[in-house]
């Protein structure tokens, strides 16, 4: 298979500049649109400011931060016919992803891979509203999309073999690791394990059987992982894990992934974790 040569990032958030700053690295020419006023350049300097503190710690030349950054072009949704391929990084609302997958289908080459960061949605229903479900795929990237090296890629109940190729071919180009979600079921592979790790750790905490300290030791050091499910759940977002604890367990109807109350409580009081600064390191069980 040829090497990827250009490819499109929708939404330059969290995600969407993550996986544009990587494909850059890999030198991919990367073309990078969000509908918000000013959302490039804010996803930009962020990218800037990653590598000038990568490049402070000499972990990459000078060069090396002008070529990522020359690399990754401010562009208009119609530039993209010139892609091979597209990531869509847009925000988690079934509706804007349509529009967006709708949008893809009618203006890029019949040729082009569209693929979809979505955590949670199914890929069968995106690929539906286009011309194209056969060369639709979910490549799953995990925050930040640099760094991490998985990328979970999960087939549509039309995707074709040649798209798991090409993607899995991209997602070796940047370096990535790649697992293949066969069936196109809520929460993929590590959501899915994930979250029953995070609702029994706080189901442990809620039970008074020991604290969260301990909680995190006793799987960081007996199980080898290097960050607690509680200190882990803080860092990903209550609010985020609750969310997604709700769509699991809505869509499998099991009470593996029934959600804590002690989870609802902290959220509903706005204590999500590490970006509100509380989370369960400020929480003590009563
Ligand atoms: P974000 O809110 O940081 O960024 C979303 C961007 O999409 C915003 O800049 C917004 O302006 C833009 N956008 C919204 N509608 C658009 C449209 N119609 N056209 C173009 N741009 C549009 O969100 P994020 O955290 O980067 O998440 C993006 C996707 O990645 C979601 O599907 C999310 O579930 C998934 N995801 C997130 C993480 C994470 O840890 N943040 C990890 C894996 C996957």
């Amino acid at each position: 298979m040829e090497t990827v040569k250009t490819l499109g990032v929708v939404g330059a958030g969290t995600m969407g500049a993550g996986i544009a700053q990587l494909a850059a690295r890999n030198n991919i020419h990367v073309l990078l649109y969000d509908n918000q006023t000013d959302a490039v350049k804010s996803g930009l300097a962020k990218i800037r400011q990653r590598l000038t503190r990568a490049l402070d710690r000499e972990q990459i030349s000078r060069s090396d931060m002008e070529r990522t950054m020359d690399n990754i072009e401010e562009s208009s949704l119609e530039k993209f016919r010139d892609a091979e391929v597209v990531i869509e990084a847009v925000v988690e609302v079934m509706e804007v992803k349509k529009s967006v997958f709708r949008q893809l289908s009618d203006l890029v080459a019949p040729s082009t891979i569209l693929a979809t960061n979505t955590s949670s949605f199914s890929i069968t229903e995106l690929a539906g509203v286009t011309q194209r479900p056969e060369s639709v795929i979910g490549m799953h990237f995990f925050n930040p999309a640099p760094v991490m090296k998985l990328v979970e890629l999960v087939r549509g109940e039309d995707t074709a073999d040649r798209t798991v190729e090409f993607a899995q071919h991209l997602a070796a180009q940047m370096n990535k690791e790649t697992v293949v979600v066969r069936k196109d079921t809520p929460g993929f592979i590590v959501n899915r394990i994930l979250m029953p790790l995070f609702i029994e750790a706080m189901r442990i905490l809620e039970e008074g059987v020991a604290t969260q300290e301990d909680i995190d030791k006793a799987v960081k050091l007996g199980l080898n992982h290097p960050m607690g499910p509680l200190t882990l759940a803080d860092f990903t977002g209550l609010d985020v894990d609750l969310e997604v604890m709700d769509y699991l367990y809505n869509e499998f109807h099991d009470d593996r992934f029934a959600a804590p109350q002690v989870l609802r409580r902290l959220v509903r009081a706005g204590h999500v974790g590490k970006k509100s600064g509380r989370g369960f390191y400020h929480y003590a069980p009563k």
